[in-house]
């Protein structure tokens, strides 16, 4: 062995949920060594910058659907500002037939809407008096199909579910891939109801966090990254961390191995581990763990997302005052939907341009990743005129295309298996937790949540 250091904590993966964790115990003055295998800090967030556009190649935006989300800007202060989108995000746009509709924000225009049928508008009076289903393991396509009916199903859950998790409404399982829907049926008998009833609860100021708004970080999603690890200190932080393996010692401490960048070894002894990676990377990094325990989470499956940021100088004047807009699958399109980020978050392009995140793959059609990106450039162009109605011949001033194989998992019937393999490994491992998104939910609001309670926790041990 080349160097052994030891650390109170060791965490492993520097995305978001690495990062935060990692501020958290640094903030609360323990001495942590975070490891990344890759050149740089952030995963699967990076904001890039080009000729006035400001672009991301993984998540645009998240939700402040924790005060968790709220808590970790105002404590980094000055050196990251919180970007709430303006009120263009509440508007999202459908694909029907041969345009995009806006979906209802009001009773009339919920009857007007020619995205749903007559017989569901209808039908939809009856969902509070709806009996409550009885299969735990529901999809939320089959909960949505029974609740509200078929058209709701094709023309708003199965765009909402490409357009959070490039999933399958019919495989992924609403109480782990929506538990806040499937507590408002459990809970209060209908969606309805329980959303009524749910607005009526007395709220304490730290509840009141917790919005629908939609946010960004000034700048770009790489601003909140970069404020993270200034103030966890890049001292802290090891990049091109090969082949790390974790083992269990005799005297109930880690030993997390790893080679450097020169091709050192390098043993860290550290009193607890938090693992952020995904499902794929468990299994080389934890060889003590019993592989049956173990393929229960490596299973996990990921949608591929191919996300493509396009760039127009000159928006046309078409009408992109909207979040995005979403394609449903019965609609035959080659893209799952676009998000309109300059329409949301001023200085996200040159005065009178669009910002365009065109989104593509998921876990129906993986093959889209495969084409070439003068096949995708395609593919956009003719999307451009035929879909967002902009004129024959616009070409993209800016134009990239990033690849995700594992952009999104899935939360479907297999996570309760999942779950139950983690808390064993837990429970038979002190010291030893596991985080990231095979657990605890997938966007950035429930990493950051996750983070901090993972910190928390830890630093009570
Ligand atoms: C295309 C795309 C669009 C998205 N859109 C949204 C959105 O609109 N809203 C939203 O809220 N969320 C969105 N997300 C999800 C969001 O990006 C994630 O929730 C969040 O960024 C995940 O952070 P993480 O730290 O858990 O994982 P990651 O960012 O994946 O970080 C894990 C880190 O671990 C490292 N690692 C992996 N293997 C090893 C190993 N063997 N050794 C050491 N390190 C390792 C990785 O390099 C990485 O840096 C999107 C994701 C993608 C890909």
């Amino acid at each position: 062995m080349n160097n052994e250091i030891e650390k109170e904590f060791v965490v492993v993966g520097a995305g978001l949920t690495g990062l935060t964790t990692a501020y958290t115990l640094t903030k609360a003055g323990a001495d942590v060594q975070v490891l990344e295998v890759q050149n740089r800090v952030g995963g699967q967030i990076h904001t890039y910058e080009e000729n006035g556009f400001i672009f991301e190649s993984g998540p645009n935006t998240g939700s402040i659907s924790w005060p968790e989300v709220k808590e970790l800007f105002e404590s980094l202060g000055d050196s990251c500002s919180l970007q709430v989108a303006d009120e263009s995000a509440k508007r999202r746009l459908i694909w029907k037939g041969t345009q995009f509709w806006a979906l209802p924000s009001s009773l009339s225009t919920a009857l007007k809407t020619p995205l749903f049928t007559w017989y569901d508008k209808f039908r939809i009076l009856g969902e509070p008096f709806r009996a409550k289903g009885t299969n735990p393991d529901e999809t939320v396509g089959e909960l949505a199909c029974r609740r509200l009916g078929k058209s709701y199903v094709d023309y708003a859950i199965n765009p909402f579910i490409s357009g959070v998790y490039a999933g399958d409404p019919m495989r992924l399982v609403t109480r782990y891939a929506l538990p806040k829907l499937y507590r408002l049926e459990n809970e209060y008998g209908s969606f309805i109801k329980g959303s009524i009833a749910k607005a009526k609860q007395p709220k304490s100021d730290r509840d009141r966090k917790a919005t629908k708004q939609v946010f960004s970080a000034q700048g770009g999603l790489s601003r909140l990254v970069e404020a993270l690890t200034s103030a966890i200190g890049m001292e802290r932080i090891t990049l091109e961390a090969q082949n790390i393996t974790i083992q269990p010692l005799e005297d109930g401490r880690w030993q997390v191995q790893y080679i450097g960048k020169d091709g050192e070894t390098v043993a860290v002894i550290a009193k607890k581990v938090i693992t952020t990676v995904g499902a794929y990377a468990l299994p080389k990094m934890l060889p003590f763990v019993d592989e049956a325990v173990m393929s229960r989470i490596s299973n996990l499956e990921y949608a591929p997302v191919m996300q493509v940021s396009v760039g127009l100088k000159d928006a046309q004047e078409g009408d992109f005052r909207a979040f995005g807009a979403l394609v449903p699958q019965c609609e035959n399109k080659q893209i799952l939907g676009v998000l309109f980020p300059s329409s949301c978050f001023a200085g996200r392009s040159p005065e009178g341009g669009v910002l365009m995140s065109f989104f593509m793959g998921g876990i129906r059609h993986p093959e889209m990743l495969k084409k070439s990106d003068e096949e995708v450039k395609e593919i956009i162009e003719h999307v451009l005129v035929d879909m967002l109605k902009l004129r024959p011949g616009t070409h993209p001033d800016v134009f990239h295309v990033f690849r995700h194989e594992h952009a999104i998992p899935q939360y479907e019937k297999s996570s309760g298996a999942r779950f139950e393999a983690i808390e064993q490994i837990e429970s038979q491992y002190p010291g030893l937790v596991l985080g990231g998104n095979i657990r605890n939910g997938i966007g950035m609001a429930d990493r950051i949540r996750q983070a901090v309670t993972m910190a928390n926790e830890a630093l009570k041990g």
